[in-house]
Protein backbone atom coordinates (compact mmCIF):
# COMPACT_ATOMS: atom_id res chain seq x y z
CA UNK A 1 0.00 0.00 0.00
CA UNK A 2 1.45 3.59 -1.35
CA UNK A 3 2.03 6.23 1.74
CA UNK A 4 -0.99 8.26 0.06
CA UNK A 5 -3.04 5.75 -0.06
CA UNK A 6 -2.71 4.94 3.66
CA UNK A 7 -3.13 8.68 3.81
CA UNK A 8 -5.96 8.59 2.54
CA UNK A 9 -7.51 5.56 4.11
CA UNK A 10 -6.94 7.60 7.28
CA UNK A 11 -8.48 10.37 6.02
CA UNK A 12 -11.66 8.97 5.08
CA UNK A 13 -11.48 6.60 8.36
CA UNK A 14 -11.12 10.27 10.31
CA UNK A 15 -14.15 11.55 7.87
CA UNK A 16 -16.33 8.94 8.79
CA UNK A 17 -15.99 7.93 12.66
CA UNK A 18 -16.85 12.28 13.28
CA UNK A 19 -20.38 11.11 12.21
CA UNK A 20 -21.08 14.70 12.53
CA UNK A 21 -22.18 15.08 9.47
CA UNK A 22 -25.63 16.72 8.52
CA UNK A 23 -28.46 15.55 6.58
CA UNK A 24 -27.34 19.00 4.34
CA UNK A 25 -23.54 18.03 4.14
CA UNK A 26 -24.21 14.50 3.27
CA UNK A 27 -27.10 15.70 0.31
CA UNK A 28 -24.32 18.54 -0.75
CA UNK A 29 -21.98 15.64 -1.10
CA UNK A 30 -23.92 13.59 -2.75
CA UNK A 31 -24.90 16.39 -5.24
CA UNK A 32 -20.88 17.24 -5.82
CA UNK A 33 -20.27 13.38 -6.36
CA UNK A 34 -23.49 13.23 -8.89
CA UNK A 35 -21.85 16.25 -10.95
CA UNK A 36 -18.49 14.00 -10.69
CA UNK A 37 -20.15 11.71 -13.41
CA UNK A 38 -21.45 9.57 -10.47
CA UNK A 39 -18.30 8.02 -9.52
CA UNK A 40 -17.95 9.15 -5.73
CA UNK A 41 -19.16 6.73 -2.59
CA UNK A 42 -18.03 8.38 0.03
CA UNK A 43 -20.99 10.34 1.13
CA UNK A 44 -23.05 7.29 1.62
CA UNK A 45 -21.79 5.92 5.00
CA UNK A 46 -23.79 8.98 6.95
CA UNK A 47 -27.09 8.45 7.41
CA UNK A 48 -28.64 5.59 9.80
CA UNK A 49 -28.41 2.34 9.18
CA UNK A 50 -31.81 0.20 9.34
CA UNK A 51 -32.39 -2.37 11.96
CA UNK A 52 -30.21 -5.60 11.83
CA UNK A 53 -32.11 -8.32 10.09
CA UNK A 54 -34.49 -10.24 12.76
CA UNK A 55 -35.17 -13.66 12.24
CA UNK A 56 -38.74 -12.71 13.70
CA UNK A 57 -41.27 -11.06 12.05
CA UNK A 58 -40.39 -7.64 11.91
CA UNK A 59 -42.33 -4.59 14.30
CA UNK A 60 -42.50 -1.63 12.16
CA UNK A 61 -40.05 0.88 11.70
CA UNK A 62 -40.05 4.13 13.68
CA UNK A 63 -41.22 6.36 11.16
CA UNK A 64 -44.34 8.58 11.62
CA UNK A 65 -46.79 6.77 9.29
CA UNK A 66 -48.81 8.56 6.58
CA UNK A 67 -52.55 8.47 6.76
CA UNK A 68 -53.13 7.33 3.70
CA UNK A 69 -50.82 4.71 2.19
CA UNK A 70 -48.80 5.42 -1.31
CA UNK A 71 -48.75 2.57 -4.12
CA UNK A 72 -47.01 2.98 -7.27
CA UNK A 73 -46.45 0.68 -10.09
CA UNK A 74 -44.76 0.44 -13.56
CA UNK A 75 -46.24 1.16 -16.94
CA UNK A 76 -49.71 1.62 -17.53
CA UNK A 77 -51.02 -2.10 -16.38
CA UNK A 78 -49.73 -0.39 -12.80
CA UNK A 79 -53.31 1.14 -12.97
CA UNK A 80 -55.04 -2.47 -11.89
CA UNK A 81 -52.28 -3.50 -10.16
CA UNK A 82 -52.35 -0.75 -7.82
CA UNK A 83 -56.41 -0.98 -7.34
CA UNK A 84 -55.54 -4.16 -6.55
CA UNK A 85 -53.00 -2.91 -3.65
CA UNK A 86 -55.66 -0.69 -2.51
CA UNK A 87 -58.06 -3.16 -1.81
CA UNK A 88 -56.27 -5.49 0.24
CA UNK A 89 -54.59 -2.50 2.39
CA UNK A 90 -58.59 -1.54 2.56
CA UNK A 91 -58.81 -5.39 3.59
CA UNK A 92 -56.55 -4.26 6.65
CA UNK A 93 -53.47 -5.56 4.63
CA UNK A 94 -50.27 -4.51 5.10
CA UNK A 95 -47.51 -3.19 2.15
CA UNK A 96 -46.37 -6.30 1.79
CA UNK A 97 -49.78 -7.65 1.37
CA UNK A 98 -50.71 -4.85 -1.35
CA UNK A 99 -47.78 -5.64 -3.54
CA UNK A 100 -48.78 -9.17 -3.64
CA UNK A 101 -52.36 -8.59 -4.07
CA UNK A 102 -51.12 -5.64 -6.78
CA UNK A 103 -48.59 -8.29 -8.65
CA UNK A 104 -50.91 -10.98 -8.92
CA UNK A 105 -53.55 -8.88 -10.68
CA UNK A 106 -50.84 -8.30 -13.87
CA UNK A 107 -50.02 -12.05 -13.23
CA UNK A 108 -53.56 -13.32 -14.39
CA UNK A 109 -53.94 -10.82 -17.03
CA UNK A 110 -51.50 -8.94 -18.84
CA UNK A 111 -52.58 -7.50 -21.98
CA UNK A 112 -48.86 -6.42 -23.07
CA UNK A 113 -47.82 -10.68 -22.71
CA UNK A 114 -45.13 -9.27 -20.52
CA UNK A 115 -46.11 -11.01 -17.09
CA UNK A 116 -47.42 -14.47 -15.86
CA UNK A 117 -48.21 -17.39 -17.83
CA UNK A 118 -49.68 -15.45 -20.88
CA UNK A 119 -46.39 -13.98 -21.92
CA UNK A 120 -43.83 -14.17 -24.50
CA UNK A 121 -41.99 -17.09 -25.03
CA UNK A 122 -38.17 -17.18 -24.97
CA UNK A 123 -36.58 -18.16 -27.94
CA UNK A 124 -36.77 -21.71 -27.43
CA UNK A 125 -40.89 -21.14 -27.24
CA UNK A 126 -40.66 -21.31 -23.83
CA UNK A 127 -42.40 -18.79 -20.78
CA UNK A 128 -39.71 -18.64 -17.74
CA UNK A 129 -41.10 -16.16 -15.42
CA UNK A 130 -39.13 -14.27 -12.96
CA UNK A 131 -40.25 -12.43 -9.34
CA UNK A 132 -38.93 -10.76 -6.30
CA UNK A 133 -40.49 -9.24 -2.73
CA UNK A 134 -39.18 -7.82 -0.19
CA UNK A 135 -39.85 -5.77 2.93
CA UNK A 136 -38.25 -2.81 4.57
CA UNK A 137 -36.72 -5.15 7.35
CA UNK A 138 -34.64 -6.46 4.57
CA UNK A 139 -36.43 -9.91 4.40
CA UNK A 140 -36.61 -11.11 0.72
CA UNK A 141 -37.71 -14.05 -1.32
CA UNK A 142 -37.50 -14.32 -5.14
CA UNK A 143 -37.70 -17.30 -7.70
CA UNK A 144 -36.37 -17.16 -11.06
CA UNK A 145 -36.67 -18.85 -14.18
CA UNK A 146 -39.74 -20.95 -12.86
CA UNK A 147 -42.57 -22.43 -15.67
CA UNK A 148 -45.91 -23.21 -15.45
CA UNK A 149 -46.41 -20.82 -12.11
CA UNK A 150 -49.44 -18.96 -12.59
CA UNK A 151 -48.11 -16.60 -9.46
CA UNK A 152 -44.63 -16.42 -9.03
CA UNK A 153 -44.85 -13.25 -6.70
CA UNK A 154 -46.82 -15.77 -3.99
CA UNK A 155 -44.09 -18.34 -4.67
CA UNK A 156 -41.33 -15.76 -4.08
CA UNK A 157 -43.16 -14.69 -0.93
CA UNK A 158 -43.37 -18.43 0.02
CA UNK A 159 -39.28 -18.76 -0.50
CA UNK A 160 -38.92 -15.64 1.78
CA UNK A 161 -41.91 -17.25 4.44
CA UNK A 162 -40.91 -20.67 4.34
CA UNK A 163 -37.93 -21.41 3.93
CA UNK A 164 -34.17 -20.28 4.60
CA UNK A 165 -33.03 -18.77 1.09
CA UNK A 166 -33.93 -16.04 -0.80
CA UNK A 167 -33.85 -17.24 -4.39
CA UNK A 168 -34.88 -20.35 -5.91
CA UNK A 169 -34.68 -21.33 -9.69
CA UNK A 170 -36.02 -23.34 -11.88
CA UNK A 171 -36.62 -27.07 -11.17
CA UNK A 172 -35.76 -26.59 -7.81
CA UNK A 173 -38.42 -23.77 -7.19
CA UNK A 174 -40.95 -25.56 -9.29
CA UNK A 175 -40.66 -28.37 -7.06
CA UNK A 176 -40.90 -26.18 -3.80
CA UNK A 177 -44.24 -24.97 -5.76
CA UNK A 178 -45.19 -28.41 -5.97
CA UNK A 179 -44.35 -28.74 -1.93
CA UNK A 180 -46.24 -25.88 -1.36
CA UNK A 181 -49.77 -26.90 -3.08
CA UNK A 182 -49.30 -25.11 -6.08
CA UNK A 183 -50.15 -26.16 -9.23
CA UNK A 184 -47.14 -26.35 -12.21
CA UNK A 185 -48.83 -26.72 -15.07
CA UNK A 186 -46.77 -28.41 -18.49
CA UNK A 187 -45.27 -25.69 -20.98
CA UNK A 188 -48.14 -24.32 -23.22
CA UNK A 189 -48.05 -20.95 -25.21
CA UNK A 190 -51.39 -18.98 -25.73
CA UNK A 191 -52.61 -19.13 -29.27
CA UNK A 192 -51.21 -15.50 -29.35
CA UNK A 193 -48.14 -16.32 -27.93
CA UNK A 194 -47.39 -18.35 -30.65
CA UNK A 195 -48.35 -17.03 -33.49
CA UNK A 196 -46.30 -14.01 -32.52
CA UNK A 197 -43.33 -16.44 -31.43
CA UNK A 198 -43.63 -18.46 -34.76
CA UNK A 199 -43.61 -14.96 -36.21
CA UNK A 200 -40.28 -14.20 -34.66
CA UNK A 201 -38.70 -17.44 -35.52
CA UNK A 202 -39.35 -16.43 -39.41
CA UNK A 203 -36.47 -13.85 -38.64
CA UNK A 204 -34.89 -15.13 -35.12
CA UNK A 205 -33.75 -11.37 -35.00
CA UNK A 206 -33.09 -10.69 -31.11
CA UNK A 207 -32.92 -6.94 -30.96
CA UNK A 208 -34.88 -5.11 -27.62
CA UNK A 209 -36.82 -2.54 -28.88
CA UNK A 210 -37.35 0.68 -26.80
CA UNK A 211 -40.94 0.93 -24.48
CA UNK A 212 -42.89 -1.47 -26.83
CA UNK A 213 -43.02 -5.18 -27.32
CA UNK A 214 -40.33 -6.59 -25.24
CA UNK A 215 -40.62 -5.57 -22.07
CA UNK A 216 -42.90 -4.05 -19.73
CA UNK A 217 -42.26 -5.55 -16.15
CA UNK A 218 -44.53 -4.54 -13.21
CA UNK A 219 -42.53 -3.71 -10.27
CA UNK A 220 -44.14 -2.29 -7.45
CA UNK A 221 -43.74 -0.03 -4.08
CA UNK A 222 -46.61 0.14 -1.45
CA UNK A 223 -45.88 2.03 1.98
CA UNK A 224 -49.10 1.32 4.44
CA UNK A 225 -50.25 3.39 7.31
CA UNK A 226 -48.73 1.57 9.42
CA UNK A 227 -45.22 2.64 8.10
CA UNK A 228 -44.83 -0.32 6.62
CA UNK A 229 -43.00 -0.42 3.05
CA UNK A 230 -42.70 -3.53 0.68
CA UNK A 231 -41.43 -3.94 -2.99
CA UNK A 232 -42.13 -6.17 -5.29
CA UNK A 233 -41.60 -7.21 -9.13
CA UNK A 234 -43.02 -9.76 -11.14
CA UNK A 235 -41.95 -10.45 -15.18
CA UNK A 236 -41.10 -12.74 -18.10
CA UNK A 237 -38.76 -10.85 -18.69
CA UNK A 238 -37.45 -9.94 -22.12
CA UNK A 239 -39.26 -11.35 -25.33
CA UNK A 240 -37.54 -14.20 -27.07
CA UNK A 241 -34.52 -13.81 -24.76
CA UNK A 242 -32.28 -17.33 -24.59
CA UNK A 243 -33.24 -19.81 -22.64
CA UNK A 244 -31.96 -19.47 -19.30
CA UNK A 245 -31.57 -15.74 -19.22
CA UNK A 246 -32.57 -14.14 -16.05
CA UNK A 247 -33.20 -10.51 -15.91
CA UNK A 248 -32.52 -7.83 -12.91
CA UNK A 249 -36.63 -8.17 -11.55
CA UNK A 250 -35.60 -11.48 -9.38
CA UNK A 251 -32.11 -10.08 -8.18
CA UNK A 252 -32.82 -8.35 -4.75
CA UNK A 253 -30.83 -4.89 -4.99
CA UNK A 254 -31.23 -5.08 -8.61
CA UNK A 255 -35.09 -4.24 -9.63
CA UNK A 256 -36.21 -4.29 -6.36
CA UNK A 257 -34.64 -2.85 -3.11
CA UNK A 258 -36.12 -1.56 0.10
CA UNK A 259 -34.74 -0.62 3.40
CA UNK A 260 -36.43 1.33 6.78
CA UNK A 261 -36.24 4.06 7.34
CA UNK A 262 -34.68 5.24 4.18
CA UNK A 263 -36.92 4.28 1.51
CA UNK A 264 -37.58 1.60 -1.56
CA UNK A 265 -36.44 1.26 -5.27
CA UNK A 266 -37.90 -0.03 -8.42
CA UNK A 267 -36.84 -0.80 -11.87
CA UNK A 268 -38.27 -1.65 -15.25
CA UNK A 269 -36.35 -1.95 -18.61
CA UNK A 270 -33.31 -3.66 -20.08
CA UNK A 271 -31.98 -5.86 -17.23
CA UNK A 272 -28.63 -6.52 -18.09
CA UNK A 273 -28.47 -2.87 -17.87
CA UNK A 274 -29.68 -3.00 -14.47
CA UNK A 275 -28.11 -5.88 -12.99
CA UNK A 276 -24.63 -4.47 -13.48
CA UNK A 277 -25.40 -1.20 -11.55
CA UNK A 278 -27.70 -2.78 -8.84
CA UNK A 279 -29.76 -0.25 -9.64
CA UNK A 280 -32.50 -0.26 -7.10
CA UNK A 281 -29.80 -0.85 -4.36
CA UNK A 282 -28.06 2.30 -5.82
CA UNK A 283 -31.36 4.85 -5.45
CA UNK A 284 -32.02 3.50 -1.41
CA UNK A 285 -28.19 4.17 -0.93
CA UNK A 286 -28.44 7.66 -2.38
CA UNK A 287 -31.47 8.74 -0.25
CA UNK A 288 -29.78 7.34 2.54
CA UNK A 289 -26.99 9.68 1.51
CA UNK A 290 -29.44 12.34 1.83
CA UNK A 291 -30.62 12.54 -1.96
CA UNK A 292 -34.22 13.13 -2.55
CA UNK A 293 -36.30 10.37 -3.95
CA UNK A 294 -36.40 12.46 -7.51
CA UNK A 295 -32.60 12.60 -7.09
CA UNK A 296 -31.69 8.99 -6.17
CA UNK A 297 -33.82 8.37 -9.44
CA UNK A 298 -31.98 10.49 -11.53
CA UNK A 299 -28.52 9.64 -9.95
CA UNK A 300 -29.50 5.64 -10.47
CA UNK A 301 -30.12 6.21 -14.15
CA UNK A 302 -27.20 8.55 -14.66
CA UNK A 303 -25.08 5.67 -13.18
CA UNK A 304 -26.67 2.96 -15.76
CA UNK A 305 -26.20 5.08 -18.34
CA UNK A 306 -22.66 5.86 -17.60
CA UNK A 307 -21.61 1.75 -17.65
CA UNK A 308 -24.08 1.04 -20.34
CA UNK A 309 -23.03 2.59 -23.63
CA UNK A 310 -25.05 3.90 -26.36
CA UNK A 311 -28.77 5.18 -24.30
CA UNK A 312 -30.31 5.46 -26.71
CA UNK A 313 -30.34 1.56 -27.32
CA UNK A 314 -32.27 0.90 -24.30
CA UNK A 315 -35.01 2.32 -21.91
CA UNK A 316 -34.86 1.48 -17.83
CA UNK A 317 -37.62 2.94 -15.75
CA UNK A 318 -37.14 3.88 -11.93
CA UNK A 319 -38.99 4.58 -8.67
CA UNK A 320 -38.44 5.29 -5.93
CA UNK A 321 -40.37 6.49 -2.61
CA UNK A 322 -39.36 7.68 1.04
CA UNK A 323 -41.19 6.91 4.47
CA UNK A 324 -42.69 10.59 3.77
CA UNK A 325 -44.36 9.79 1.04
CA UNK A 326 -42.54 11.00 -1.65
CA UNK A 327 -41.90 9.83 -4.88
CA UNK A 328 -38.97 9.87 -7.53
CA UNK A 329 -39.55 8.59 -11.20
CA UNK A 330 -36.84 8.94 -13.98
CA UNK A 331 -35.82 6.96 -17.18
CA UNK A 332 -33.33 6.92 -19.50
CA UNK A 333 -35.81 7.61 -22.71
CA UNK A 334 -38.84 9.27 -23.38
CA UNK A 335 -41.77 6.76 -23.05
CA UNK A 336 -42.22 5.53 -19.18
CA UNK A 337 -45.62 5.84 -17.49
CA UNK A 338 -46.19 4.28 -13.83
CA UNK A 339 -49.51 4.41 -11.63
CA UNK A 340 -49.17 6.53 -8.72
CA UNK A 341 -52.56 5.46 -6.69
CA UNK A 342 -55.01 5.98 -9.48
CA UNK A 343 -53.35 8.13 -11.57
CA UNK A 344 -51.21 7.19 -14.85
CA UNK A 345 -48.19 9.95 -15.15
CA UNK A 346 -45.53 10.19 -17.74
CA UNK A 347 -41.99 10.13 -16.12
CA UNK A 348 -39.06 12.39 -17.36
CA UNK A 349 -35.99 11.13 -18.84
CA UNK A 350 -32.64 11.42 -19.51
CA UNK A 351 -32.78 11.80 -23.27
CA UNK A 352 -35.95 13.19 -23.69
N1 LIG B 1 -36.43 -5.82 -16.37
C1 LIG B 1 -37.03 -6.93 -17.05
C2 LIG B 1 -35.97 -7.87 -17.50
O1 LIG B 1 -34.97 -7.43 -18.01
C3 LIG B 1 -37.88 -6.54 -18.20
C4 LIG B 1 -38.68 -5.29 -18.05
O2 LIG B 1 -38.72 -4.67 -17.03
O3 LIG B 1 -39.31 -4.86 -18.99
O4 LIG B 1 -36.18 -9.06 -17.41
Amino acid sequence: MTSAMTNAMTKAMTNTTTLACSRRSALASFTLAAAAGCQASAPFAQAPDSEPHPSAPPSPPSISPLATPVVLSTWRHGLPANAGALRALARSGTALDAVEAGCRVVELDCPDMTVGLGSRPDRDGFVTLDAAIMTDDGRAGCVAFVQGVAHPISLARLVMEKTPHVLLAGAGAEQFARECGIEVAPPKLTPEAERQWREWLVEKKYEPKVNIENHDTISMLALDTQGRMAAASTTSGLAYKMHGRIGDSPIIGAGVFVDAPIGGAICTGLGETVLRTLGAHLAVEAMRAGASPQEACEHAIARIIAKNGDPKSYQVGMLALDYRGRVGAYAVQKGFNYASGTNLVDAPSKLG
